[in-house]
């Protein structure tokens, strides 16, 4: 293979092609962590990390677009969608099923293209037991208890009964920190932002991620 350096990693020296197999970068944390907003700043500024759109049996929120936010189906479809290993990974939560479409996730993957996952930790623990090489788990904490009682309040479209279901599951998501490879205390976005992002470049450049290496030092010790 010497038809020119493409990858930004083979620009300059040998002739031989570096390619990298995405990673599936999971974050979870309990809801109202921070975690949309840390997704949306990555997905933002990084051209090269794409978002795993789910689908799920719950109601639609106000603001939320269909194949952007969730793929909402009826349970029926859903099912149907189960039957067929149509998913990676998928979970109750709060009542209603989510599910990741396996589909998007191998394309971008074997694209050399990363995928951002908002999932809980039931979904993180299928995908570490049938994917653990291409994955990378972070959990995010909040600062405080009170601090996330504050941001589930404030997220208005959920009803008080919803939010008091969500504190309570957040105990039960809190417990599960020990799973996940990283861990952040998300004080400051403009903190716990660049943070996930170093996580995700030094990520990139795992060994087993990049494919062709030995040619490409092949190549360098034959001075090319
Ligand atoms: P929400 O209803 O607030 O959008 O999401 C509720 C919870 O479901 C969040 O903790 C989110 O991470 C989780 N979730 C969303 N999509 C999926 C999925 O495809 N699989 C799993 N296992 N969890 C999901």
């Amino acid at each position: 293979k010497k038809h020119g350096a493409s990858a930004p990693e083979a620009a300059g020296s040998a002739f031989v092609e570096i390619h990298r197999r995405g990673l599936m970068l999971v974050l979870s944390s309990p809801s109202g962590a921070g975690k949309t907003s840390i997704s949306r700043a990555l997905l933002a500024r990084d051209p090269l990390l794409q978002m795993s759109v789910s689908a799920t049996t719950r109601p639609k929120r106000p603001g939320e677009v269909p194949g952007v936010d969730y793929h909402f189906v009826s349970p029926d479809e859903f099912n149907l969608m189960v039957n067929r290993g149509e998913f990676l990974e998928y979970a109750k939560v709060f009542g209603n099923y989510y599910g990741t479409p396996r589909g998007p996730v191998e394309a971008a993957l074997s694209g050399g293209r990363d995928v951002l996952f908002d999932i809980d930790w039931q979904g993180t623990q299928q995908l570490e037991a049938s994917a653990p090489k291409d994955l990378v788990t972070v959990f995010i904490l909040p600062p405080s208890t009170r601090e996330l009682e504050r941001r589930l309040h404030s997220r208005a479209q959920d009803s008080h009964e919803e939010v008091a279901k969500r504190m309570a599951k957040a105990a039960d998501e809190l417990s599960h920190w020990p799973e996940y490879h990283y861990v952040l205390v998300n004080h400051e976005l403009e903190k716990t932002i660049p943070q996930v992002e170093a996580i995700l470049q030094a990520e990139r450049l795992r060994r087993e991620r990049q494919l062709g290496l030995h040619e490409f030092v092949k190549a360098l010790r034959e001075g090319q």
